[in-house]
This record gives structure tokens, sequence and C-alpha cells, in this order.
């Protein structure tokens, strides 16, 4: 069949060839739009040299692009249901490797040893599951995997609060966890007719470049990212307000005030306006001396 997956008339014949019905607990929406996936794979800087790695491949709309325009694809699916059809919509594809298991539970640094080539750029591409997209992104970085960049469709929100920037709406601790290990981008939005069935939430195509070093030096990253935690506990309160309420007990406000002043920060500012260089002078500041 050289009809594209990512078609309604063939990705409707599949469903029914194999029985298929839709899971929504496992954010099934698939993509019936192949200008769609092309714009991703451009987006995603995937040529003939790079190995593409992808999360829940479904009937595989978005894999057998990749499987055309990447030297090679592994891809990782918890649906059992969805290999036997797999195997058959990319039956044609040599560069292939499916992986029948859960991306949270999955060592995705011993796949990317064992199934590519040592130095070879590796790219992450895929239409996330949104039930879980915070959580596999969060893990894709703290494991700091040896890959270059990850491009992925995500709920059109999320993707705003991970690329957003100071002093707007969607700026909070999750844009600095995602910044602190990359540079993200929102590179397109996506309207719900693309995708069988039709998902509840708009959606954007983001794109983070991996970072080779963090944009800021902290003393102690665990700390660093508690302290943006607490400054954006309340959104409405002040930066003294949120820190003096997360440091109770060990720091009162004239010492909070004092080690703010230290660093030239007003405390009645928001934590929405601290940039990322201003949170990491503000974390090893307040960082319990060892002595
Ligand atoms: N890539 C296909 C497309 O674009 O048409 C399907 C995308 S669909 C939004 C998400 C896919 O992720 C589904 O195939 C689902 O079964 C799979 N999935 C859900 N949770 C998963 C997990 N924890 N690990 C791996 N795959 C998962």
């Amino acid at each position: 069949n050289n009809k594209a997956v990512a078609t309604p008339t063939r990705t409707k014949e599949i469903l029914a060839a194999y029985g298929f019905s839709f899971k929504k607990s496992l954010g099934q929406n698939f993509i019936i739009d192949v200008n769609i996936l092309k714009n991703i794979i451009e987006q995603a800087g995937i040529n003939e040299a790079a190995a593409a790695i992808e999360i829940g491949p479904g009937i595989g709309a978005l894999t057998e692009q990749l499987a055309q325009h990447a030297e090679k694809v592994v891809a990782f699916e918890i649906d059992q249901r969805l290999l036997p059809i797999l195997d058959d919509t990319l039956t044609s594809y040599s560069n292939v490797h499916v992986i029948n298991q859960d991306i949270l539970k999955s060592d995705v640094k011993q796949v990317i040893e064992e199934q590519f080539r040592p130095g070879q750029p590796v790219r992450v591409v895929a239409n996330l599951p949104y039930y879980i997209t915070t959580p596999i992104l969060m893990k894709l970085l703290m494991d700091r995997l040896p890959v270059d960049s990850i491009t992925v469709m995500i709920q059109k929100e999320v993707a705003d609060r991970m690329a957003a920037e100071p002093n707007t709406k969607s700026y909070g601790s999750l844009s600095i966890a995602v910044q602190y290990y990359t540079r993200a981008k929102v590179v397109m939005n996506v309207p719900k007719t693309v995708f069988m069935p039709q998902p509840n939430v708009d959606s954007s195509v983001l794109h983070l470049e991996m970072r080779s070093a963090p944009p800021v030096n902290v003393k102690d990253e665990t700390f660093f990212f508690n302290v943006v935690k607490a400054t954006f506990g309340q959104r409405r309160k002040t930066l003294m307000n949120n820190l003096a309420r997360h440091f109770k007990g060990n720091l009162d406000k004239a010492e909070i005030g004092e080690r703010l002043a230290e660093i030239d920060i007003d405390p009645n500012r928001r934590g929405e306006s601290l940039s990322m260089e201003e949170f990491a002078r503000l974390a090893d500041i307040l960082l319990p001396h060892k002595d």
C-alpha cells in the first residue's frame, strides 16, 4: 500500500481491518495529515544521518515519515495491540525498531547505546500522549540523555508554559525547569482537525534544543529548583511572602530581607518577574551554609 498512513481513509481502513478501538486512557489521538508530519520532521532537523527516537508510534503515522527521512528510528509503544499493526504498516522499512515498553520505565540511555552508531546525533520526535506530557519530558531532560533535540506535539497550554519568558502569564517553575536544560521554542500551532479522534485541547509543536551546559551555575540544583517552586507557590503574593512561608522555622522575614538586599532583589517583586539568572543568585544566597 503506497498511500501514507496519516490520511483519513488509510487510517480508517487500518483501524477497521484490526478492529482497533482507541484507549482514551493512553492518550490515543492519531494524526491524519501528512503535511503536519513533514513540517514536524523539518522543524526537528531530521536528515539521513540522524537517529530518531519516537514515543508512542500509534499505527505508525509519524514513524513512517521518520523512516523515510532518518537513518534509523526507534519507537517506544506501550500498547501491545498496536504491535501487529505497526509490523504491517512499517513492513517496507528495515530501519525501524519498535520497543513494547512504557517510556517512563525505559532505560533510554541504554537503548541509544545499543541501537545507534556511537556519536550519531539523536533527536526525539513525537506526538506525545497528553496525559503524561510533563513526566515524559522531565524524565528525558533529567536523565541527561545524549540527545541533540526534542521536538514534540503537546497541549498548547503546556508548550506555552515550557517556552515562556519572565513577566508573562505562562511563566512559572515549569519554564525554569525546561529552560535550565534546553532552549525552548513553540514552532507551530496545530488545529484539532488533524487528529483522529479529535482531542479536547489545542496543540502546539515545541522544539527543545539541548544545552551543553546549564545557563546558570548554582551551588545545589535541587535546592535551586525548590526555591523556584516556592517562589511561584502563590502567584499573587510577593517574593518575600512566598519565601517566608517556604522557609518558616528556618529563616525569618528579617533574615530573608537581608539576604535579598545582598543580591539586590526587591522583596516586593513577584516570582514571575525573576529571570533564571536572578533565581540562581537567590537560591545560592538562601542555601544553608555547611559548617
Ligand atoms: N504517533 C502517533 C500519531 O501521531 O498518530 C500516535 C500518537 S498518540 C497521541 C500517543 C501514543 O502514545 C499512543 O500510541 C499511545 O498508545 C502511546 N503511549 C501512551 N502512553 C505511553 C507510554 N507510557 N509509553 C509509550 N507509549 C505510550
